[in-house]
């Protein structure tokens, strides 16, 4: 798990900085906002800390949260010096039975379960599951974790800077071409019915819309950077006999997430306030501005999912 981030936040700095259409000034202040904001939480995330942390919290006492977890007292005292390293902060002071939470420790709490719990709804299947090959793996939960790192840089994400303070630190230049970009992606989402005669509201999905396309195209340059690592990996053959080639698994992978039914009343409230646009756009919209898709399906001129026109942000 840990490898995918790595690889989905490697390939954000790659793509980050390969892209032609912004500036030099952007480029690096990108890599600068995305060192501060997601590198931190995201790069340095070491499950087992937080894991820890958790059970120091509910357990107050050490041989307790080493229990819970199966560590041995000493392998928990040196997570928790590495947990007071990291946060800087001493996070328990002994008391007489067991041990208590600092001011800092307690404020951590909350958000340390929220964490804990998203990643392990995320780690479930069919987003991610451990006995399937990468392929799948990368298409969905590798396009999920792009989905998040692509909203530090949507039409949101951009008006914060480094530290997270509201301001527009673009220039003019690079901010007209993202606009540009952006409006292809308001312009095809717009097209789509959501149900009956109501269209998406484009300006409203769109920030939902670019992390989508950003996420998967930062997914599908993560799996590739491992399948070039460990090219063995590439179908496994207990995969080969299902009729689709790796990257054709990596769409469908990809696609797992949105199997959805909605009654048409939610529908007509989804399509006035949710950010997001309805699952089947959320896969077809996104792959139809991929040539990868195009080509691992063989789509010809014509058919529904050869695009025409191909939009591309980042
Ligand atoms: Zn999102």
């Amino acid at each position: 798990m840990s490898l995918l981030i790595g690889r989905a936040a490697g390939c954000r700095d790659e793509n980050l900085t390969r892209k032609s259409w912004r500036g030099q000034s952007l480029r690096l202040r990108c890599a600068s906002v995305w060192d501060n904001r997601a590198m931190i939480s995201l790069r340095n995330l070491d499950l087992n800390l937080l894991k820890a942390l958790d059970a120091l919290l509910d357990e107050r006492s050490v041989t307790r949260a080493a229990a819970r977890l199966n560590l041995t007292q000493s392998a928990m005292s040196g997570t928790l010096t590495r947990l007071r390293e990291s946060l800087d902060d001493p996070l328990f002071v002994r008391a007489q039975r067991g041990i208590v939470p600092t001011a800092r420790a307690l404020e951590l709490a909350a958000p340390v379960k929220r964490v804990l719990g998203d990643i392990e709804a995320l780690l479930q299947p069919p987003l991610f599951d451990p006995k399937m090959d990468d392929a799948p793996n990368y298409g969905n939960t590798g396009g999920t974790i792009g989905h998040e790192l692509t909203h530090a840089f949507d039409d949101e994400g951009r008006q914060f800077d480094a530290k997270g303070n509201l301001k527009d630190w673009w220039t003019k230049k690079d901010g007209k071409a993202f606009e540009e970009r952006a409006q292809c992606i308001v312009d095809q989402y717009a097209q789509y019915t959501v149900v009956d005669d109501i269209k998406i509201n484009s300006k409203l999905t769109l920030g939902e819309d670019v992390a989508d396309l950003g996420g998967l195209i930062l997914g599908w340059m993560a799996w590739k950077n491992q399948m070039a690592s460990m090219p063995q990996q590439a179908q496994p053959a207990q995969f080969a006999n299902e009729g689709l080639s790796p990257e054709q698994r990596f769409f469908v992978g990809y696609a797992q997430w949105a199997c959805e039914n909605d009654r048409p009343e939610n529908l007509r409230v989804s399509a006035a306030t949710d950010p997001h646009s309805p699952g089947k756009y959320r896969v077809n919209g996104v792959v139809i501005n991929m040539p990868e898709f195009e080509k691992a399906f063989n789509c010809k001129p014509g058919q529904p999912m050869a695009a025409v026109k191909r939009c591309r942000v980042w």
